[in-house]
């Protein structure tokens, strides 16, 4: 079992939910910096700390895991993911708001706990609807907006200490949701005990997390980085939480952050609740895919591989035509693109993004700087390559005015393509 909080040595300690000894590697993406450490003109002749973005699997319970990593006090001290800056993720946030609501009849009497509320993005639907709701987020400048919003918010590390001392104030929840928080959770095992204490016999726990399934069938390497510490298929997901006495009884494939999936728990004793056909359906393809088996994760890495030398293929060959690239985006998953295949200004100009926190800072590593999107208006780039391919749509709308000087948007994942 994992062993301690906030170092290095819970993974020394081998598999983050089982203990075993972890021997085989998923991906090596050699050294990286922190995906979320935005750099400042001022810092630039300052060290930067590149740490191992090395993947193994476990091979007892499947986990998916990163061996090495910054301790979550450092990552979250300064953190500049604003969940409400995506149109598209509060949509999401909103549509998810609606189907809780009514599918497990929550009022002004029910009590909604978020955690890793970030600013608000989903609790303000409830309290907008009187529901009574309580974020905890560990990102003090990021939950200091939400209480701005005026949405209760605990600045704070969620665990089965916290947990414990919500019940003791009276506080459990009818509903917890945690979007893109699992992954996040170096002491996993603590983690799920926390959830298990803090729900009501008859609430449902909802978790959002990028599904493993799709992490591997499309090729989405870029979606680890030093802040995801698991990742999880149904298999492996179910049971970390049978573990702990909860019981995965629905299961939804999403489209968010390239295939996610919203699992539903519920106590183990809570008799009330039947299992989708879902669960099962899904366990069956996943088993298909070859997610019970060894071999299928030792085979990641040369796709990976390849991946790199077709990005590289393409940009070499654009830069040798007199093109010009610039890049949209500056998340956390682009940092991890290129770090590992080695892109800086000598193929890409610059980026932009829509959040002011970003603009004016250089992506780390990299130190491609990041402007407001209406940069690209002035430079008029020939090739626009969108890092958060995940919400290609909105950005593809937004940004469309670059065809009209015969711009182009590529897509560095899967594989790299122009859109037509
Ligand atoms: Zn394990």
């Amino acid at each position: 079992m994992a062993t301690s909080f906030g170092s290095k040595q819970v993974m020394t300690g081998g598999c983050r939910f089982c203990g075993a000894r972890l021997r085989h590697t998923f991906v090596d993406l050699g050294m990286s910096p922190l995906a979320n450490t935005y750099v400042t003109s001022a810092q630039l002749n300052h060290m930067e700390p590149f740490y191992p973005l090395h993947v193994y699997v476990c091979e007892r319970c499947f986990l998916v895991q990163l061996e090495e990593f910054a301790s979550p006090e450092h990552i979250f001290s300064d953190y500049a993911y604003f969940a409400s800056y995506s149109d598209t993720w509060l949509r999401h946030a909103q549509r998810y708001v609606e189907m809780a609501i009514e599918r497990f009849g929550l009022d002004n009497h029910s009590h909604v706990v978020e955690i890793a509320s970030n600013d608000g993005y989903l609790l303000q639907y409830f309290v907008a609807k009187g529901i009574p709701a309580l974020g905890i987020e560990p990102a003090a400048n990021v939950a200091e907006t939400a209480i701005q919003k005026g949405i209760p918010t605990r600045v704070e590390f969620f665990g089965e200490g916290m947990a414990q001392c919500l019940v003791a104030e009276g506080v459990q929840a009818d509903l917890v949701v945690g979007n893109n928080v699992l992954a996040h959770v170096p002491k996993l095992n603590d983690f799920v005990r926390g959830l298990k204490i803090l729900l009501k016999p008859h609430g449902v726990i909802t978790l959002e997390f990028p599904h493993l399934l799709c992490l591997m069938a499309e090729n989405q390497f870029d979606t680890i980085y030093h802040e995801h510490f698991s990742y999880f298929s149904l298999t492996t997901v179910e049971k970390v939480f049978a573990a702990h006495g909860l019981t995965l009884f629905d299961v939804e494939e999403l489209p968010t952050h390239g295939g996610s999936l919203r699992i539903y728990l519920s106590d183990a004793e809570d008799t009330s609740k039947a299992v989708s056909p879902r669960v099962i359906d899904l366990r069956a393809r996943e088993e298909a895919a070859g997610l019970r088996c060894l071999e299928s994760y030792r085979s990641y890495a040369e796709r990976v591989k390849e991946t790199k030398r077709k990005l590289l293929a393409f940009l070499i060959t654009a830069k040798c035509e007199g093109k010009s690239l610039v890049g949209y985006g500056a998340p956390a998953k682009g940092n991890t693109l290129l770090n590992y295949c080695g892109i800086r200004t000598d193929f890409i100009d610059y980026t932009v993004d829509r959040s002011p926190h970003k603009q004016g800072h250089l992506l780390p590593g990299t130190h491609i700087p990041i402007y407001h999107p209406d940069t690209v208006k002035e430079t008029m780039p020939d090739y626009l390559l969108i890092l958060p391919w995940n919400l290609v749509d909105e950005i593809t709308e937004q940004m469309g005015y670059i065809r009209e000087w015969g711009g182009q948007f590529v897509v560095p994942i899967p594989e790299v393509r122009v859109l037509p």
